[in-house]
């Protein structure tokens, strides 16, 4: 009887002690997966590093650079074909400005040289008028004058005899 106890009592301790054992390795068993888990984590963390190491090999990197500086210099050359095309047309423009000024000089001049204009300040020409004179002692003798007259007033007739004066002339 009290043999019996003993040895039940040592078989549900054994039990248990196996119930236990077997928790624990199951727990262990967990643990290991879990570690496995967290190594293959790891492991695929140290391949993304190593692919993106190898991503910056000396070799990748001067053709980064390259590309970079390839860019770089194909936006300074069209910057520079922008600058020359802009500065063209600007000496374009310039050249025109020019001939057109040379131009308005020489048709001032030759305003200024005819008599479209007053001599003293440039007012226009606002009547002419083209006459015969007869002299000579019998009246025979004929010449054509010419009578001219300004907006300012200066009147010129015949051969330079000035009728009315330039109202803008101060002298
Ligand atoms: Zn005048």
């Amino acid at each position: 009887m009290t043999n019996e106890i003993i040895f039940y009592t040592q078989l549900a301790s054994l039990v248990g002690f196996i119930g236990a054992l077997f928790a624990i390795y199951r727990l262990l068993v967990q643990q290991k997966d879990g570690v496995i888990q967290l190594l293959k984590e790891r492991l695929t963390d140290k391949d993304d590093q190593i692919a993106a190491l190898k991503a910056q090999t000396p070799d990748v990197l001067v053709s980064a650079l390259n590309d970079r500086i390839k860019v770089t210099q194909d936006e300074i050359a069209r910057l520079k074909n922008d600058g020359d095309t802009h500065r063209k047309e600007i000496e374009l423009k310039e050249g025109e400005l020019r001939g057109i000024q040379d131009k308005l000089t020489t048709l001032s001049d030759l305003i200024r040289e005819s008599d479209l204009v007053c001599p003293e300040c440039g007012d226009p020409l606002v009547r002419r008028h083209v006459y015969t004179i007869h002299g000579g002692p019998d009246g025979e003798s004929e010449a054509e004058v010419e009578y001219v007259e300004y907006q300012c007033g200066l009147a010129i007739d015949g051969f330079g005899v000035e009728r009315s004066h330039c109202r803008h002339l101060t002298t």
